[in-house]
Formats: C-alpha cells, sequence, structure tokens
C-alpha cells in the first residue's frame, strides 16, 4: 500500500524545487510590508492574536508559534460543543455523545496521518511527547552487545536526552558510553547530513538506535529525515525522530521515507493548548510483527473485545496497539478543530507561504545583522529549514533582549539563555508586517558593532 491511497501524489510536496524569492527594497519597508500581507494573506483570522502590551500596535507580532501555537477561534466553541453532551448524558456518553468517547481518538486519525504522510494505521493519538518517546523506546531500543549506542544530537532537547538516558540506564548501560551525542563541525553551528551518514557507516555496526528532532528545536535546522533514516537503517539500526519542531511546521513523509517510529506534539505548530495530547507513528512493518516488545494498557487492545476484560490482551496490528489508557477527551478535542484548519489548507500551501514568509525575515536580518552582533544560525537553505530562524547574539543575555522586545515593541520570540533567540512566523497566522516588527525592534533594541 502506499500513502498516495491516503490523499499524497508525488508532488504534492515539490521539496526539491525552490523559488527564492528576490525582494525589492521597496518590499522591505512597512509599507512593503502591508503590501506583502494584502497580496499573500494567510489564515489569521481563525485566530486570537492576544493584544501587546508594549510598543504602538494593537496585537502583538507572534512569533512565538514553535513553542506554543495560538488558539484557533473554533476551539472554545467546539470544546464547548463536546463538554455539554457529558452534562446531558453521563457515562452514556462514552458510546451515545454525537462524538462518542470511546472512539474520540478515531477522529483524529485520517487528519494526523495526512500531516505525517503515514497510513491511518501507522498513527495513534495518546498522552504526552517524552511518555511516547519512552513507549516507543521500550519496543524500539533493543541495546544486544556492542551494538547498543542510541545516537542524538548534542542540542537534543533536554527530554529526549534524559529519556535515552534513563532508557540506557534502564537496560544497565552507563548513558555516558551508550548516549552518542553529534555536534556540529568546529566553527559550524549545524549538522552535516554527510557526517551523520558517515559515522553511520563507520560505527553503525554498534548503533542500536538512532533518535534525531526533524527540526531541532534550537537552531531550526531540518535534517535530511529520508537520507538520515536510509544510512541508519542500512546500518541495522533503529531510526526513530522527534518531530515536535517538524510536525505543522515541514510536509513529512514518514510511511515513504521507511522511518521505524516517531513522536511529536500538538501544541506548537499544531496549535492544540499547552500540553496537548501529543502523536506517535509505528511503521506499518512493525505493527504485526509478534516479537516486539510494547508496554501494555486496556485501551490498546482491540475495541471490538476491549469491554470483555479479558487478562490477556488482544491489540490490533496498528499504533492504537501502544495506547494505554481512556482517552482524554477534552485534551483531544483542541487537536481535532486545530486539525481541521491543516486539512482544509494544506501542508503543501503552508508550506509555499512559510518558506515566503521566512525568506522575507531573514532578507530583513540581513540588514539588521550587517554590523550588529547578531547572527542567523540557521542554514540559509529554504530545504535545510521550517519557518523558525534562530539568532546568536555575541553579547548580552537573549532572556533580555526578548523581554524588551515583548514590552517595548509587543514583540513575542522566545530565547534560550544564554544567547540564542528564536523567532518563528508561522504561515497559518504569522504575518510580513509581524516579521517587519521584530526586525526594526531589533535595529532600536541591538546596538551597532562600532
Ligand atoms: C517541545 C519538545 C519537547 C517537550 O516534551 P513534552 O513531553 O511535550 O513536555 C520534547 N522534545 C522536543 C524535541 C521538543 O521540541
Amino acid at each position: 500500500m502506499s500513502v498516495d491511497e491516503n490523499g499524497f501524489t508525488e508532488d504534492a510536496f515539490p521539496v526539491q524545487d525552490h523559488m527564492v524569492e528576490a525582494f525589492t527594497a521597496d518590499d522591505l519597508t512597512e509599507e512593503g510590508a502591508r503590501r506583502r500581507d494584502a497580496a499573500d494573506p494567510g489564515h489569521r483570522d481563525l485566530f486570537h492574536v492576544p493584544p501587546a502590551d508594549g510598543g504602538r500596535y494593537a496585537e502583538v507580532a507572534y512569533l512565538a508559534g514553535n513553542s506554543l501555537g495560538l488558539q484557533p477561534k473554533a476551539t472554545g466553541p467546539d470544546l464547548l460543543e463536546d463538554l455539554a453532551e457529558w452534562a446531558r448524558l453521563g457515562v452514556e456518553g462514552h458510546f451515545e455523545a454525537r462524538r462518542p468517547w470511546v472512539s474520540y481518538p478515531e477522529l483524529l486519525t485520517e487528519n494526523t496521518a495526512r500531516l505525517v504522510g503515514a497510513l491511518p494505521e501507522e498513527v495513534v493519538v495518546m498522552n504526552t511527547l517524552t511518555v511516547n518517546l519512552h513507549l516507543l523506546l521500550v519496543s524500539f531500543y533493543r541495546p544486544r552487545g556492542e551494538r547498543n549506542r542510541i545516537v542524538i544530537e548534542d542540542t537534543a532537547f533536554p527530554s529526549d536526552s534524559y529519556a535515552v538516558r534513563s532508557q540506557a540506564r534502564f537496560h544497565g548501560l552507563d548513558p555516558d558510553e551508550a548516549v552518542v551525542r553529534l555536534r556540529p563541525r568546529p566553527g559550524e553551528d549545524t549538522l552535516r547530513t554527510e557526517d551523520i551518514v558517515d559515522y553511520l557507516a563507520r560505527e553503525g555496526d554498534r548503533v542500536a538506535l538512532v533518535l534525531l528532532g526533524g527540526v531541532n528545536y534550537l537552531t531550526g535546522e531540518l535534517m535530511d529525515i529520508p537520507a538520515i533514516t536510509e544510512a541508519g537503517r542500512a546500518a541495522g539500526a533503529m531510526v526513530g525522530w522527534d518531530l515536535a519542531h517538524a510536525a505543522g511546521n515541514v510536509p513529512l513523509r514518514l510511511h515513504d521515507w521507511g522511518v521505524n517510529f516517531a513522536a511529536w506534539c500538538n501544541y506548537k505548530y499544531l496549535n492544540s493548548g499547552p500540553g496537548a495530547i501529543a502523536g506517535a507513528f509505528v511503521h506499518s512493518r512493525h505493527l504485526d510483527d509478534p516479537t516486539i516488545q510494547r508496554f501494555e494498557g486496556w485501551w490498546g487492545n482491540d475495541p471490538a473485545t476491549r469491554f470483555e476484560m479479558t487478562p490477556v490482551h488482544r491489540p490490533l496490528a496498528r499504533a492504537d496497539a501502544w495506547q494505554l489508557s481512556t482517552p482524554p477527551t477534552y485534551a483531544m478535542a483542541p487537536i481535532r478543530t486545530s486539525l481541521g484548519i491543516f486539512a482544509q489548507v494544506g501542508m503543501p500551501a503552508l508550506r509555499a507561504r512559510s518558506e515566503r514568509l521566512t525568506g522575507y525575515l531573514e532578507r530583513l536580518l540581513d540588514l539588521v545583522t550587517a554590523g550588529r552582533p547578531i547572527t542567523v544560525i540557521t542554514p540559509r537553505d529554504p530545504r535545510r529549514r521550517g519557518c523558525q530562524l534562530s539568532l546568536r547574539l555575541d553579547s548580552g543575555s537573549a532572556g533580555a533582549l526578548a523581554k524588551r522586545l515583548r514590552h517595548e515593541h509587543g514583540v513575542i520570540t522566545d530565547a534560550r539563555e544564554p544567547n540564542i533567540l528564536r523567532a518563528a512566523p508561522t504561515p497559518l497566522y504569522s504575518t510580513y508586517h509581524d516579521c517587519w516588527r521584530f526586525a526594526d525592534a531589533l535595529t532600536h533594541l541591538v546596538e551597532e558593532t562600532p
């Protein structure tokens, strides 16, 4: 079976073909930004944009959708509709609610599968991201003798680092030896695909698992997921991806790329609210593998026999088998609303606008950073990044700068101390004018190098 039956075509995601837009000097003025917005509008009207608490504009310039997405206006009304069913039906709502609670996760399956390029049976929405990483590591990190290493990136999100280190310890291994942290070449800020592929070719027989961020949370680098997956699997390792910063940001084809497993959260680009229930992917080749280890709970049982309350687990050959507990309906409702927006707009259109918007921000930042102690460390090639650009400050604190951006200019960014400032114009609701405001604020807040 191919993903194409699920609505994809090979050229739905023109990942190879990139038009890098030229912007004129006129485009880079405030009026120019407004003209661009009129010509290339997003879907800002579908979202609540917070009011600014500083600066001269009513709304914030929100560039932190990589950290927490904005709330769709439909989320509240949709959630209230589901809540009313509990009031109306009590326990009968499990089966009789207009969206029955027992099968609520299934309402998220198809749109989730489309978003990550998976077959419906390969995805499930459950738990939170770090919990899913652990559950998947139980299944896919199976150290044997010398083949016991876990490869991550040195700039892995701390939770991922803690997860793999604790998994190594759980298997009786020393995490300082079992966990290999990939570092960029000296003087470089991001990893090179060829170096990772090279490492896997040289040391691959000692590697049990590769677990990398699809888009690195700190640098904004988009990894070459198909090439690294292929190299890892060729070396005999399992390859998993943390897609927290990739899902809803860049096009993904997890099934076709042969990824073994993946996990992501729904609260960053996927706009489903703080701590929203997370996603997980298990490739179809593992779904009916009787040798796979899995921690089990009653919700992973075949729904047809779940309520027979038998002592032995009888799962279907679906990622659903990894579910443990009764799904939290009211934490899932905002995901249903949000995925509906992604399905309506479509990832190809979002990615196209994303490249234009981030290209515009990059052009503005070129002007700002020339002569100031700031450097954009995210790759310049649009194929190697999503919408986030990360800036490194050569002096001063990123946190202090983010505070001033917010309180003096109404610009919301995200600081990772000591010196990284992240700005992500998300294609659903960010505007060219938001980008202009950020760049303009930086020219006021960061002094030129004497
Ligand atoms: C945001 C993020 C997390 C957060 O994990 P939670 O379990 O949702 O708190 C983990 N890993 C990466 C790579 C992230 O970007």
